[in-house]
This record gives C-alpha cells, sequence and structure tokens, in this order.
C-alpha cells in the first residue's frame, strides 16, 4: 500500500478518480473545505468530454428542479476562476428568435424565470449582437447569468492550480477497482477515508452494471473549431431554435411541441441529425456544433455530410457565406435516456458521479458539493 507522502501515518482524507470537470471541481470543493485530497488519472492530462466542448455554463436552460444545484455552480465556476487564473466570462448567451414560435417560447421563458434570468431583446438589438443584418431575425433573448470558459484552458488551469496548492496528482494511473476506501490502480494501492470515482463515459468500463442499470451509453456528437470572422465578439455565445427544443428548461414551455413541427418541417436535416446548433467563441476561435448519435459502442468517424450542415447553418447565424474550418472532432460525454445525473454510493466510503447527459460543465461545481454532501 502506498502512502500519503505529505502525511505517511495517515491515509488521505480523499481520493477524486477521473480529472475532468467534475472530478476537479470536486478536488477543488474538497481542498478548499481543508481536506487532503489526491487525484488518480490514467492520462497524462485532462483530454475527455471536459476539453472537448463549447465551454458553455448553460444555466439559465436548466430544468427548474436543477436551478439550486446551478447557482452552486455559477459561484464555483467564479471561485475558481479567481483563484486558478483562467478565462471565466458572463458575456450572456444570446439566442436570435427566426420564427414566431421560437420568440413565442422565449416570451414564455422570460415570464416564467422574470427579467434577472431572461432579457427580451427586439429585433435590431439582436443584429446589434450579432454584428450583421443578413439574418432578419424577428427578436431574441439574452440570458445574462450564463458564464463562458475556455474548455481547452479551464480544466488543465485548474489541474495545475491545485497540484500547485499542494494536492496530490497520480497521472498516468488508472484505477481497476475500489471498495471501502481502497483503491486498487495500476500503479499498486492507496487509501483514503472518501472516495469519489468521476470516470465520465468510462463507467461502462469501470463499472459495467452500475452503467447497464442506469442506461448509460455513448453520446457522439460533430464539433468543428472555425475561424472568427471579424463582426464576431471575442466573448459570443449563441443557442439556436434546436437548443429551445432541447434543454429542459425551455422544452417545458407550452409551445415547444409546436416549435417542434416547426423544426420538422424548416430544418429536417437538422432534426434528423439530432441537432443542437450552437456557437462560442474562444480564443483560437469559433467552437460549431453539435449533431447527437447514439451507442454503446459508438462509431468513430464523422459524417462529412452532418459537419458540412452545422457549418453552413451556423454560417447564416454568423451573416457569412462560408465559414474556415480550423479543426473537426468527435466529442464523447456520458448520456442516458433515464437520468441526467448518475449519483450512487456502493458503500460507506465510496461515491460514483457521472453527469448523463450534455450538462456536464454546468452543473460541475454544483454537483462537486452535492456530492461531498453525500458522505
Ligand atoms: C462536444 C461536447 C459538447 C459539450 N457541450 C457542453 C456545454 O456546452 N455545456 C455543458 O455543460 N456541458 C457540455 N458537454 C458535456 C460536458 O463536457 C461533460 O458532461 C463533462 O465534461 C463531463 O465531465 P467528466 O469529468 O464527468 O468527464 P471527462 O471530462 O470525460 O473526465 C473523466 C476522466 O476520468 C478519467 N478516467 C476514467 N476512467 C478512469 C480510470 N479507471 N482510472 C483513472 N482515470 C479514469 C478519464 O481519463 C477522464 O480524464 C459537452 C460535451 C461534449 C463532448
Amino acid at each position: 500500500m502506498h502512502q500519503n507522502p505529505q502525511h505517511p501515518a495517515k491515509p488521505f482524507d480523499i481520493i477524486v478518480v477521473g480529472a475532468g470537470i467534475i472530478g476537479l471541481a470536486t478536488a477543488y470543493r474538497a481542498y478548499k473545505q481543508g481536506h487532503n485530497v489526491m487525484v488518480i488519472e490514467r492520462n497524462s492530462r485532462p483530454t475527455g468530454a471536459s476539453i472537448q466542448n463549447f465551454g458553455h455554463a448553460c444555466f439559465t436552460g436548466q430544468a427548474d428542479e436543477l436551478q439550486a444545484m446551478v447557482a452552486k455552480s455559477r459561484e464555483g465556476w467564479i471561485s475558481a476562476a479567481q483563484d486558478a487564473g483562467f478565462w471565466a466570462a458572463q458575456p450572456g448567451t444570446l439566442i436570435p428568435a427566426t420564427s414566431d414560435v421560437e420568440m413565442s417560447v422565449l416570451e414564455q421563458f422570460a415570464n416564467h424565470r422574470g427579467q434577472e434570468q431572461v432579457t427580451l431583446l427586439s429585433p435590431s438589438e439582436v443584429e446589434q449582437r450579432l454584428g450583421h443584418q443578413r439574418l432578419k431575425p424577428v427578436g431574441g433573448a439574452l440570458l445574462p447569468l450564463d458564464m463562458r470558459v475556455n474548455p481547452r484552458e479551464a480544466a488543465a488551469t485548474l489541474a495545475q492550480w491545485l497540484e500547485a496548492q499542494g494536492v496530490t496528482f497520480q497521472w498516468n494511473t488508472t484505477l481497476r477497482s475500489t471498495a471501502d476506501g481502497v483503491v486498487d490502480t495500476s500503479r499498486g494501492q492507496w487509501e483514503a477515508q472518501r472516495v469519489v470515482l468521476c470516470p465520465g463515459v468510462n463507467l461502462s468500463y469501470l463499472l459495467p452494471d452500475l452503467a447497464q442499470a442506469e442506461g448509460v451509453r455513448s453520446c457522439t456528437l460533430s464539433m468543428a473549431l472555425v475561424e472568427r470572422p471579424d463582426h464576431i465578439a471575442s466573448d459570443f455565445c449563441m443557442l439556436t431554435g434546436t437548443s429551445l427544443a432541447r434543454y429542459d428548461g425551455f422544452s417545458a414551455m407550452a409551445s415547444v411541441p409546436e416549435l417542434r413541427q416547426e423544426l420538422q418541417q424548416r430544418e429536417p436535416e437538422l432534426v434528423e441529425c439530432i441537432a443542437n446548433l450552437m456557437v462560442t467563441a474562444i480564443p483560437e476561435g469559433l467552437l460549431v456544433g453539435d449533431s447527437h448519435d447514439y451507442h454503446d459502442s459508438p462509431t468513430p468517424f464523422i459524417s462529412e455530410e452532418t459537419a458540412s450542415l452545422l457549418q453552413s447553418k451556423a454560417a447564416a447565424y454568423l451573416g457569412v457565406d462560408k465559414l474556415r474550418v480550423k479543426q473537426r472532432w468527435q466529442g464523447v460525454y456520458a448520456d442516458s435516456p433515464s437520468t441526467n445525473l448518475v449519483v450512487h454510493r456502493p458503500d460507506a466510503k465510496t461515491v460514483v458521479a457521472v453527469v448523463a447527459s450534455g450538462i456536464g460543465m454546468t452543473l460541475s461545481f454544483g454537483l462537486a458539493e452535492h456530492i461531498l454532501d453525500q458522505f
């Protein structure tokens, strides 16, 4: 059994497995509570869903039941960004409405949540925020409380900062199994009073029976980094009509069934690839996506048809004929048709936590608090 290098006679208070944003947020919260923390990660740096995404903390669009958790997450992102020194902006999320039905959903949502969360915009205000007049929106909304981070920076910088504060990181080390505070890894055993497993989509390999019971599968998404046109703001963040039909907060509104019918007629190709057409800006350019494909063993191949479709639809919103693609990738996250969140306690010293939907950046620091409250 390896010893805690900082207190050889004493086991760690908490071992966190997985240096994605859920594991790192948990390590951050535990460190801030004064605990002696170790993080075990099978890679040499974060490479999972937490760096593949839009860096969009979409607090407002989440279901009413999740609002308490996302408020804590928002506070956690602000605090971690200040401590670790990574970019976390609050430009708000722009949602241009391109039809009366989309505008009705936004109006209903504004009535439901109130002005602090949803600011309705006139067509000219949307054009001003888009930086062009080609889209001809009927109106739109701004969600001012949502936040943005750069996913290529945030997790890695947070890990470096935690390591500099004395949190022990055991990189290139794979967890094989754990029970009653003892973790068995590819580099031997460690012990802690509490163990938190945050393996993301790898839950299916680590704990296949739990993954099966919770319906956890992979969701693959077609993503691209494109050059940012000059008229698009450097902290730009946009959701569209497909997003209104997707996120639980919006989709609870009365006009969403009508919106779904409209999308089916107006944008059948987007509906076919289960698109959530959205764009966010990072220093390297604009992140454009996404489509959704669900499978327990996903295909590694990116459909050029789907990728081109998403880029041409995004180009129309951005007021350009074509976008110059710099990178493409297939993002993967854990999904379940039956739950957004798997929080399981196999024994008194162990918690397993997986976000089973595309909202892990949004929930992260709020979920971390919920995880630590389980003990
Ligand atoms: C394309 C895309 C777009 C998205 N957009 C958004 C968005 O805009 N907003 C939002 O809120 N969410 C978004 N998401 C979802 C979000 O990225 C995920 O929900 C979140 O990153 C999950 O974090 P995680 O820490 O659970 O997983 P991961 O980041 O995948 O981290 C899990 C870590 O555990 C490690 N691990 C696994 N098994 C072991 C083991 N046995 N031993 C050691 N280490 C192990 C892995 O190596 C990995 O580093 C998106 C996801 C994708 C892919």
